[in-house]
């Protein structure tokens, strides 16, 4: 493949990136983007975002505004997006005039669950791993059809997921249709529910050029549907099953055509054997490690794909804990009060990335503080001391 003309961050005029998107990921994005030489901009309806308070402007409008898009794409040589339900046809359209990254085409893989496990399926014979079995589930007589193997599962949206949001666990034919009810009848995919060992994450950047890179196998723990925990190395993980989940990552991507951060998230189930779960078409929280573990964050790493530029080095230079902070570190009881980040700073390694949101809700994502240390033990012992001082159950 021909080397495509990157886009350099000249001092004058800076060139310009753009993000779809203003959330936490967005602005540890614009961090590295300037931090690179590059202005940013964001286009987010909402005034107050984190990432449009780290940007040098922000396009206040909605993520489908036409007269908003082309002003984005006017000022920026290269746009990506932070946030997967991105409107494909936006991506497509600030095409016209921007180089883009992911494409429209693959964001609308990734957002719909029905096309994605498509394409893992379709994409077996080259990455070696398969989704959970599943079936679709849009009427009452789908219903009736569900083969009984898919039986205890789980019911999720085709669209918007996130978090485990829009997913609800079935046993019977019964539950499955008070749940699709529940939704309103929106279509549905039911997935046999495994029995998992653990979970893991593969994070790959991929250039304009076709060349990939993949980051290190992550290990990763959910409470309540949310990422709690990022541990990488895995403690569980055999480097046979890293090599495998790697291979299939790469695997892909390059069937994909993709180009920017990607991040595939994996089961390893109670025998041994690898399925793929889902990806994500931007930088993901269980990558976070990277800020502070690998020589080239994630974000970084995305600027380097957007702007074609070469992509950097992926290697962890420390074993890394990640552990997410939700709002619930503010309450004591249904007193309000700061967490004592000093304390959480005084443990060695330690390294707090706050995203600036104004109000701690409960179960809302407010930062992250990665370990990082020269054991794994080290690091894993200082995620003890830090869930004691924030008042997380370890
Ligand atoms: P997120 O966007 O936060 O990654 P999501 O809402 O898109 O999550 P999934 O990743 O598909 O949803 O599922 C959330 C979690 O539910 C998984 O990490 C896993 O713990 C569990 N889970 C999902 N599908 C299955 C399955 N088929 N069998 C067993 N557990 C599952
Ligand atoms: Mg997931």
């Amino acid at each position: 493949m021909n080397k495509p003309t990157p886009f350099l961050p000249s001092a004058t005029p800076s060139a310009w990136l753009g993000v779809m998107g203003g959330g936490q990921l967005g602005r540890m994005f614009v961090h590295a983007a300037q931090a690179m030489g590059y202005k940013v901009a964001v286009l987010e309806p909402a005034a107050d975002c984190p990432a449009g308070h780290a940007a040098e402007r922000l396009i206040e409008a909605g993520y489908d505004d036409a007269a908003a898009l082309t002003e984005l794409s006017a000022l920026c040589v290269a746009v990506t997006t932070e946030f997967e339900n991105v409107p494909a046809a936006s991506m497509a359209q600030l095409a016209e005039h921007s180089f883009v990254a992911p494409s429209a085409d693959c964001v609308s893989i990734a957002q719909d669950r029905i096309a994605e496990k498509r394409f893992f399926v379709d994409c077996a014979g080259e990455s070696g791993v398969m989704p959970a079995p599943h079936q679709v589930i849009a009427s009452h007589a789908d219903i009736a059809a569900i083969h009984d193997n898919l039986l205890p599962g789980i019911l999720k949206t085709v669209r918007m997921g996130y978090d485990g949001k829009g997913q609800v666990r079935v046993s019977t034919r019964e539950d499955v249709r008070a749940a699709f009810d529940a939704m309103n009848g929106v279509t549905c995919l039911l997935e046999k529910m495994l029995p998992l060992a653990y979970e893991v994450s593969v994070l790959t950047a991929r250039g304009a050029d076709g060349e990939s890179v993949v980051y290190p196998i992550a290990e990763n723990v959910h409470r309540d549907g949310i990422l709690f925990t990022t541990t990488v190395p895995g403690p569980n993980v055999l480097p046979m099953r890293a090599q495998q989940a790697q291979d299939a990552a790469r695997a892909i991507v390059a069937k994909l055509g993709y180009v920017g951060v990607l991040c595939i998230e994996f089961f390893v189930l109670d025998d041994g054997s690898l399925v793929v779960n889902e990806m994500a078409p931007r930088p993901h929280n269980s990558g976070h490690y990277t800020m502070d573990a690998c020589i080239t964050s994630q974000f970084a790493q995305q600027v380097r794909a957007m702007a074609r530029l070469p992509l950097g080095d992926v290697r962890q230079h420390s074993p890394a804990v990640m552990l997410n902070i939700l709002g619930d570190a503010w309450f004591d009881g249904d007193t309000v009060r700061e967490p004592a980040w000093d304390q959480v700073l005084e443990l060695p390694g330690a390294c707090l990335h706050l995203y600036g949101k104004e109000e701690a809700r409960r179960g809302r994502k407010m930062g992250h503080v990665t370990f990082v240390a020269p054991t794994l033990a080290q690091a894993q012992e200082q995620l003890r001391a830090a869930c004691a001082i924030l008042n997380i159950a370890p």
